[in-house]
């Protein structure tokens, strides 16, 4: 494709790639799943320009996929959850297939080190999936035979893509001047209109799923707050048991907070998690936290104290990745964007004096 034009406003892309997926039915959540792994791609790669074009490696995206999907395959009420109409859906029975081989590890990171060669396997399935489905559905008006590269050039993938092909191509998807920037800066509005999507498409695909069925979305999205007691007492030990952000001691049963929301980027990494106070953790909620939170969260000291953590946990601190998502997030935000610095206080967010992580 040598016609591609670099993405002048944002909010067009936002609103093409919004009117691909509300037409037609969908007969799999793949193109959504695709989509949101992409986003959170741009999020934490996002390249130092605007108008740059960013490679995406395919084995990259099919990790993000998969771990969308890692705690949607759980049954739900007892039953399995159908997320496509074919009988087959190949990314479901491959995250189930790597939940069997890791002995179901709680994440898809544990997984990876408990099973590594079932990992590698899966994640090869995944990529062959991603190429001949989603990855050329995604710019295709529902029942046009064309497809319109406005994101990245797709003329490589077809239904019958060869392994061999994708490795002639690198492997990657190249997203088009300006596309990682605008798919970052739109992520606070995509990554919720996909989840309505998405929560929809499951209950049109389980009829089981009526109206008094509670909570289908915290089931695929939310996030299990059991699997975050594990790091309550290592961090009161390790951090004493005051909350991070108002420093009031805290009780037994106190939450744990995602510095950066999980609702923007659900990094789950030690870095991105710290003790909090049940009224902080409420008021913040998926507000963008100000800055000085950031840069407490990454602190150098704290990064040891996590170390030592995770290693007792197997729990990865993922801190190179909570410092990329935060650069990828604050880049995107107009100055003076409202943040939540503390229970009831705003900062306007002013980065004429970048902090070290979000410089470029
Ligand atoms: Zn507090």
């Amino acid at each position: 494709m040598d016609t591609v034009q670099p993405v002048g406003d944002p909010l067009l892309l936002g609103q093409r790639l919004v009117a691909i997926l509300e037409t037609g039915l969908r007969t799999a959540t793949y193109k959504l799943a695709t989509l949101m792994a992409l986003v959170e791609h741009c999020i934490e790669n996002l390249p130092a320009r605007e108008h740059d074009s960013l490679a995406v490696p395919i084995p990259e995206l099919a990790h993000r996929v998969l771990d969308l999907y890692w705690r949607q395959v759980r049954p739900f009420d007892g039953r399995e959850l159908r997320q496509s109409t074919q009988s087959r859906a190949r990314i479901l029975i491959a995250a189930t297939t790597l939940r069997h081989a890791s002995r179901g590890a709680s994440s898809l990171d544990t997984a990876r080190l408990r099973a590594p060669e079932a990992y590698r396997k899966v994640i090869d399935d995944v990529v062959l999936c991603l190429a001949q489905q989603p990855l050329h559905r995604l710019q295709k008006l529902p029942g046009s035979p064309t497809s319109d590269p406005f994101l990245y050039d797709d003329a490589f993938l077809h239904d019958q893509v060869s392994r061999r092909t994708l490795r002639s191509h690198g492997d990657a998807v190249v997203l088009n001047p300006g596309v990682a920037h605008a798919l970052a800066r739109l992520s606070g509005l995509l990554k919720p209109a996909l989840e309505v999507m998405w929560v929809d498409d499951v209950r049109r695909m389980n009829k089981f799923l009526d109206e008094d069925v509670p909570d289908v979305a915290g089931h695929l999205f939310g996030r299990s707050r059991s699997g975050f007691a594990a790091v309550r007492e290592p961090f009161k030990d390790a951090f004493g048991p005051h909350c991070f952000y108002c420093r009031t001691h805290l009780p037994a049963n106190n939450p744990i907070d995602h510095v950066l929301p999980w609702s923007l980027v659900g990094i789950d990494g030690l870095a991105n998690l710290v003790l909090a106070c049940a009224r902080c953790n409420g008021d913040k909620s998926g507000a963008l936290p100000a800055l000085n939170l950031i840069d407490r969260a990454l602190d150098d000291d704290r990064a040891i104290s996590l170390e030592q953590i995770a290693t007792s946990l197997q729990w990865p601190t993922q801190r190179d990745r909570v410092a990329a998502a935060a650069r990828g997030i604050y880049r995107g935000q107009p100055t003076g964007v409202p943040t939540w610095s503390g229970f009831r206080q705003r900062e306007r967010l002013d980065i004429s004096f970048p902090p070290a992580w979000l410089r470029p």
